[in-house]
């Protein structure tokens, strides 16, 4: 679980990019954090993974208090718009890397590679380096990356937003499925609201570091708390 207090990042030049955010996110939860460009989803994202220290405010994960704790300590594993693998490595390389890292012998690491890459429909390509896969294959090996260690705590910034539309819609249905199986709690940043509505057990909505609402898809598109959301989602009203 996640628990955010008053969470709040100053940056050096005085921008605030995210203002006293308060969010919990439960066990196996699929949490989808949505808003326009600038409006801080990164830098919060960045914070639950300890790449960035918050201003103010604690990050609680499993109940406790997690604002010092290194990032290799928190048992998160993040995946980015812009995946970055290792393109000397096959596929099954990059997505055992984790394992190798972490010292698991050959044999188990195989097994474990094989099970994440058949899961994501890539069993059949892990000899090949990223050079020769599509878009989506390439995001697929960066999941099976990400997620091979089985991380407390599955955080994606805007994953498919360098992929045309209908892979999109294809690999949308594909991660919620996947992390649903795993049970794994999960934050997924976006500012497609599509995206959000179809994927998120809740989303959490957010407007220049403050947010806005927090619910089911069917209770902020329904019922928006403010006017912004029910603008910015297009909501009848
Ligand atoms: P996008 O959808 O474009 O990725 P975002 O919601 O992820 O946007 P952030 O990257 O979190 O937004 O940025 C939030 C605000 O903080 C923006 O105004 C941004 O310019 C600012 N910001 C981000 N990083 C820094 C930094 N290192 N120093 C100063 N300001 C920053
Ligand atoms: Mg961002």
């Amino acid at each position: 679980t996640v628990a955010l207090k008053d969470v709040m990042k100053v940056f050096a030049d005085g921008t605030v990019a995210v203002d006293r955010v308060n969010l919990d996110v439960g066990q196996g939860e699929f949490m989808v954090l949505l808003g326009p460009s600038g409006c801080g989803k990164s830098t919060l994202l960045r914070m639950v993974a300890g790449l960035e220290d918050p201003t103010s405010g604690a990050i609680m994960l499993d109940g406790d208090l997690a604002n010092d704790l290194p990032p290799r300590e928190r048992g998160v594993a993040m995946v980015f718009q812009d995946f970055a693998l290792y393109p000397h490595m096959t596929v099954g390389e990059n997505i055992g890397f984790p394992l190798r890292l972490s010292g698991v012998e050959p044999e188990p690491r195989a097994e474990q590679v094989a099970e994440v890459a058949s899961a994501l429909g890539i069993g059949d390509v892990l000899a090949r380096k990223p050079g020769q896969l599509s878009g989506g294959q390439r995001q697929r090996v960066a999941m099976g990356r990400a997620i091979v260690r089985r991380p407390k705590l599955f955080l994606m910034d805007e994953p498919l937003s360098n992929l045309d539309s209908g892979l999109r819609a294809e690999l949308r249905a594909e991660i919620s499925g996947l992390v649903r199986e795993l049970g794994v709690t999960t934050i997924y940043v976006t500012h497609d609201q599509a995206e959000a509505l179809t994927m998120a057990d809740r989303v959490a909505i957010l407007r220049k570091g403050v947010l806005q609402d927090v619910g089911t898809p069917t209770q902020v598109y329904g019922r928006p708390a403010t006017l912004y959301v029910a603008a910015f989602l297009g909501s009848p009203r």
